[in-house]
């Protein structure tokens, strides 16, 4: 199939029409066959990648948490009013979803909403209530739905104390180039944010100077940094790099880990990528940051909005790397800006970072 058909891919950056369900999992709970056939053609003529028919709401409850390979969660589920049995059993239900699920909108189909219904939904805080009749109607309220997700890592967390990010980068300022104003942001949202740095990046400088940098810039951002001492240059995707990044998901219980992009020409890069793929086999989530010596195949589908005051503490934590802000293209600061502001345009939001979310597409992790 040419790639360009490929509905799982999110946007083209290269072209102008979004696909608001690319790359997304449905759960759709649907009694009648005919009816779940129209439903799930609609979401999958709206991008969606897979949905997954259910008929009852057993099945339903089932698969919420299980969903069937190669799906590891799912970014919507859409439950229909008649598993219930009436209004009554609306609200219980969601309470019980969320509780269980607490990252996954639910979108609501019914024969004819009534406004108990609709009161229902909304206490029970149902992303959406639907006509059953209407799949075009459905797709629109389910891609609204994962675009209003919490967060667009797509978890709310193992459900106890915070939720825990892992950011791995080969050398000092990779990881605040790359995702240092959504670090910024995790950060000050409650996120124990970690970052793990590679290698003292000897060969842009000073190791002992570069070092104390990485300090100062992941204080900035209000992360944990720890550094490892793999040599700079010469980095392989062996035994002992998946280790040292074992070592630290152990430590950490990472529910997003984000590292290099497979697409990026720089080879400690691709390195850190591979082992940090294989060491979070059993990580929730997997996604990639761009980098500047990311290639035109970095292909983002996820973006993460980023406010004014991010976008300067993005810009302050790179400044901290004071030996390498003269002397480098792409510390330039209106080129990190302007970067920020491009790729707000797919998060309809002024500045953005963008990400690959390679969960799925990682056989490791199944
Ligand atoms: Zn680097």
């Amino acid at each position: 199939m040419s790639e360009i058909f490929d509905s799982s891919e999110a946007t083209d950056p290269g072209g102008a029409v979004p696909v608001p369900l690319a790359g997304t999992h449905v759960l759709l709970g649907e009694r009648d066959p005919g009816t779940a056939e129209r439903l799930a053609a609609a979401l999958r003529e709206h991008g969606a990648s897979s949905v997954h028919v259910v008929d009852s709401p057993e099945a339903f409850l089932r698969a919420g948490g299980a969903p069937p390979a190669p799906v590891r969660f799912w970014d919507a589920a859409v439950w229909y009013s008649g598993f219930g049995g009436g209004e009554g059993s609306l609200g219980p239900f969601l309470e019980e979803w969320r509780a269980r699920h607490p990252g996954i909108p639910v979108v609501v189909t019914d024969d004819a909403p009534s406004a108990r219904l609709a009161v229902a939904a909304l206490r029970g805080r149902a992303a959406d209530l639907v006509e059953r009749s209407d799949p075009d109607g459905l797709a629109v309220a389910v891609a609204r739905a994962v675009a209003e997700r919490a967060d667009p890592l797509g978890v709310e967390g193992s459900g106890q104390g915070s939720l825990r990010m892992l950011v791995v980068g080969a050398h000092p300022d990779d990881v605040e180039i790359g995702l240092g104003g959504t670090i910024h942001r995790r950060a000050h949202s409650g996120w124990e944010v970690t970052v793990l740095t590679m290698s003292g990046g000897g060969n842009g400088g000073d190791p002992a100077l570069r070092r104390k940098e990485a300090h100062r810039a992941a204080e900035v951002l209000g992360a944990r940094l720890l550094m490892e001492d793999l040599p700079d240059g010469s980095m392989a995707d062996d035994r002992s790099t998946v280790e040292a990044v074992e070592r630290v998901v152990a430590e950490v219980a990472p529910d997003v880990v984000v590292v290099h992009s497979e697409s990026d020409t720089h080879q400690d890069h691709r390195a850190v990528h591979r082992a940090t793929l294989v060491a979070c086999r059993k990580v929730a989530r997997l996604a990639c940051y761009q980098s500047p010596s990311a290639t035109v195949a970095y292909r983002p589908n996820r973006f993460i909005e980023l406010s004014e005051v991010d976008v300067e503490a993005k810009l302050a934590a790179i400044a901290a790397h004071h030996s390498q802000a003269a002397s480098r293209w792409y510390l330039d600061e209106d080129l990190l800006r302007s970067t920020a502001r491009y790729w707000g345009r797919f998060s309809q939001t002024r500045y953005a970072e963008p990400l690959e979310l390679v969960h799925e597409r990682n056989p490791l992790l199944f």
